[in-house]
């Protein structure tokens, strides 16, 4: 084991976040254009060899959870492969994916065999044309059998994730509960918000509005101490289904004082913070043949370099820079 990765401000890094495609098969209207996007050529993708040897790399420094992620990460027709390869990897304790949902009925099992622990799936709404709207193009039913298959397949607690936009879906927050409180045991509802990348399309709703709307009708009972979070989100238990709810609200209430995490984009830049584009391409520098421990010093001296967070607010501030697909969410 070497030192952790630690930052200029103390903060120790655990987690990393691996995109590993930026394509997608859907085009939601808060990530990506109607028309899609110039998908990156695949020679500048890297590769699942590639993406192992960074992780093996990063494990020995201290990163023991792996979030996979994309654009839609099982259009990777190398999925499985690359969940064994990163299982196999020591120190590699938690490997989780977030999709869409799309093609989970099929592939949940066989992810669960190769070493996924857990699924985070994105639904922004239970009726399915508005789902198809939002989505352009999505199939809520596709989506609701893949979340089945996800619990038959053991890849539980599964956390659902909803971007709530105000006057797109702000009404689907109760349906959504209620969906999620049939199986309550086993499932987390994340409320995500919207993170403007480049243009302000549509408008955040601030975790605080989200719990005043959620009092109406239960008890809040919070589980992350006040001032403590336990990741990004912070918790409550509705007190009269036992659901659990994460708030992740980086505009209303942020959180980069306590970041612990690391994004691997789909073209080997490292983002040490979501909102700042401002590292070298580690697949160029291992592509230019450095050595693992020179890969590791890069590494250490990005991290190093990670800005104290970002200044994005739920009206104003600055936005945040690149593409979502390619980072990852
Ligand atoms: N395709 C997969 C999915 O949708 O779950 C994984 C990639 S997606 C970029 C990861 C997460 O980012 C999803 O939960 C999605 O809802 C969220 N997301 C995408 N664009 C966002 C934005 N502008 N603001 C906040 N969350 C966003
Ligand atoms: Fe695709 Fe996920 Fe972005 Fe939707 S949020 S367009 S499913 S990458």
């Amino acid at each position: 084991m070497s030192a952790p990765l630690e930052d200029s401000f103390g903060r120790v890094h655990t987690y990393l976040r691996v995109s590993v495609t930026d394509r997608c098969n859907y085009r939601c209207v808060y990530c990506m254009p109607e028309e899609g996007l110039t998908w990156m050529p695949r020679e500048d993708i890297l590769g699942f060899e590639e993406i192992a040897r960074l992780v093996r790399i990063m494990a020995r420094m201290g990163i023991s959870k792996v979030r996979i992620t994309g654009g839609e990460p099982t259009l990777r027709t190398d999925i499985i492969k690359l969940v064994e390869a990163l299982r196999a990897i020591d120190g590699i304790e938690d490997i989780a994916m977030t999709t869409n949902g799309h093609t989970l009925a099929k592939l949940a099992k066989p992810l669960a065999d190769a070493g996924l622990n857990r699924v985070n799936v994105s639904i922004d709404t239970l009726d399915p044309a508005h789902f198809g709207r939002l989505t352009r193009g999505g199939k809520l039913d596709r989506v609701l059998a893949g979340i089945v298959a996800a619990r038959v397949a053991g890849l539980v607690p599964i956390k659902l994730n909803a971007v709530i936009l105000e006057g797109e879906n702000n009404d689907q927050i109760f349906d959504l509960v209620d969906y999620c409180a049939a199986d309550a045991a086993d499932t987390e509802l994340r409320f995500i918000e919207y993170m403007p990348f480049e243009e302000r399309k549509f408008k955040s709703v601030p975790a605080e509005v989200l719990r005043e709307t959620l009092r109406k009708r239960y008890t809040l009972e919070a589980l992350s101490p006040p001032g403590r979070r336990d990741g990004p989100a912070t918790h409550v238990r509705l007190k009269q289904n036992g659901l659990k709810l994460g708030f992740i609200s980086p505009l209303s209430e942020h959180f980069c004082a306590s970041c612990n995490r690391l994004r691997l984009m789909t073209d080997g830049h490292l983002r040490t913070c979501l909102a700042h584009d401002d590292t070298p391409s580690l697949r160029d520098l291992m592509r230019a043949g450095l050595t693992d421990s020179q890969l590791e010093e890069e590494i250490r001296a990005m991290v190093m370099g990670k800005p104290s967070g970002h200044d994005c607010q739920i009206t104003g501030g600055t936005l945040f820079e690149g593409v979502m697909t390619s980072i990852g969410g």
